[in-house]
């Protein structure tokens, strides 16, 4: 080959390759490679096959038009043809003479009419594996195919295959978000029926077993109490739901009313005293003389604190300490919840505040909960234009904190990166 023919070759391969970015489907893509490799190996035509996973053959994936709707039924099976051998073998191969080579497949030849008397072809490779096969049919001029040819081939064969996986990727990726998007719509059903559902006859029970319990005196005054207990904790988990609902359903609205920030923490801290308690863990607040008023809801911030303190005593062993503190920082007010309990894996960290997300699996962990907890309190802080995330180190211990607008003026501070690390 002359070296202007060389640079010719470079060029227009080089044209293939940019054409992997800018063709506009793959098929016109495939039709590029193929009248490259005709054009290149000076033959009369050029072919794709692509391997059929259901079926032990290789199927016309590109071919010159006019053969398109004669040979795309046509399956070329894995014995007894060039196209196999080469897609068994994944060596390429080169058949000077058809007649005299039992491998050449004659059935493509009868459908289309056409007679293929030398042929050159190689594998398309992708991610190691053979995929398919490029193969260039009746090199011209009377001359035989030589290695220059299965070189041409392999470089196209091998930008083909790019391409082929890529749609094939592109694909996955598809069908893997509308997978996804199918499963968080689950989730969301999920939260709105059992929260619908369960709040009835849960209110119903707690209310009967509170009247029974009054009813009753000493006498089954254990077992009503287990009930009145059990039931009291399945209506946090259902009011977490039901919160969880409402957000995602849009009705989760800020009823602003003047509060003390100081005041909310109290009685966080009051309401769980006795289970620190009971636990050996030291439950404290840290805040200066400022009662922190503003106009915010009450509710919905009692319920973002209240979980971020059941958690941290929770995961935190007897003896520990839970602080809760509260300062004023540069227009926002930061609420900081600190334990030195098990602490969160690195690797869980960024995913705490997802919807069910739990650091342990249901069927290994220890703790109780459905992981919405931590759900719950980012959508009420958000709610206020406020902002929050956790640090924490295993065995350590964890730090939860967030920042509310301390006026209504304060820019919002959106729903940005919320994880950090310690
Ligand atoms: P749950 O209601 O199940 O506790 P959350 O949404 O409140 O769910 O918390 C999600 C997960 O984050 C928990 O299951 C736990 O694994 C982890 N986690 C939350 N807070 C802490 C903490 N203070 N210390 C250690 N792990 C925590």
């Amino acid at each position: 080959m002359s070296a202007n023919e060389r640079i010719d070759h470079l060029e227009r391969l080089l044209e293939v390759v940019r054409g992997l970015t800018t063709a506009p489907d793959l098929e016109s893509f495939l039709q590029t490679v193929i009248t490259e490799a005709s054009e290149m190996t000076n033959s009369e035509f050029a072919s794709i096959l692509e391997h059929d996973d259901h079926a032990e053959e290789v199927r016309f994936l590109s071919m010159q038009w006019i053969h398109r709707e004669l040979l795309r039924s046509v399956g070329v099976p894995l014995d007894g043809s060039a196209a196999g051998w080469v897609f068994r073998n994944g060596q390429p191969l080169i058949i000077q003479d058809t007649r005299i080579d039992q491998r050449h497949f004659k059935v493509p030849d009868r459908v289309s009419q056409y007679e293929t008397r030398s042929l050159a072809a190689v594998s398309l490779m992708a991610r190691g594996e053979v995929i398919g096969v490029l193969a260039s049919i009746n090199k011209k001029d009377g001359v035989h195919y030589n290695e220059e040819d299965l070189a041409i081939l392999s470089t196209l064969a091998a930008l083909a295959a790019q391409a082929i996986q890529n749609v094939s990727l592109q694909r996955k990726v598809r069908a893997t978000s509308i997978e996804l998007a199918e499963l968080e719509r689950l989730k969301t059903d999920f939260i709105a029926i059992a929260s619908h559902e369960l709040r009835t006859p849960l209110g119903l029970i707690l209310g009967h077993a509170t009247f029974l319990r009054e009813l009753a005196g000493e006498e089954y005054g254990e077992q009503l109490d287990m009930i009145i207990r059990n039931a009291t904790k399945l209506k946090t988990i259902v009011e977490n739901l039901s919160n969880v609902d409402n957000i995602q359903n849009g009705a989760a609205r800020v009823r602003n009313q003047t509060v003390s920030l100081t005041k909310i923490v109290d009685d966080v801290i009051a309401t769980f005293q006795d289970e620190a308690a009971s636990r050996n863990i030291t439950l404290k607040s840290e805040y200066g003389q400022l009662p922190f008023h503003f106009d915010a809801d009450g509710v919905k911030l009692s319920i973002a604190l209240s979980n971020l303190v059941k958690n941290a005593l929770q995961f935190t062993e007897s003896g520990g300490h839970v602080t809760v503190s509260v300062q004023e920082d540069g227009g926002y007010y930061k609420v900081t919840v600190t334990d030195n309990g098990i602490g969160i894996p690195a690797r869980d960290l960024p995913r705490v505040f997802e919807r069910f997300f739990q650091v342990e699996t249901h069927l290994t962990r220890r703790y109780g909960g459905m992981g919405l907890g931590l759900a719950v309190a980012k959508s009420m802080v958000e709610l206020h234009g406020g902002r929050i995330w956790a640090e924490s180190q295993e065995g350590k211990g964890s730090t939860f904190t967030f920042l509310l607008p301390a006026a209504q003026s304060q820019p919002s501070l959106g729903s940005g990166p919320f994880i950090e690390q310690s």
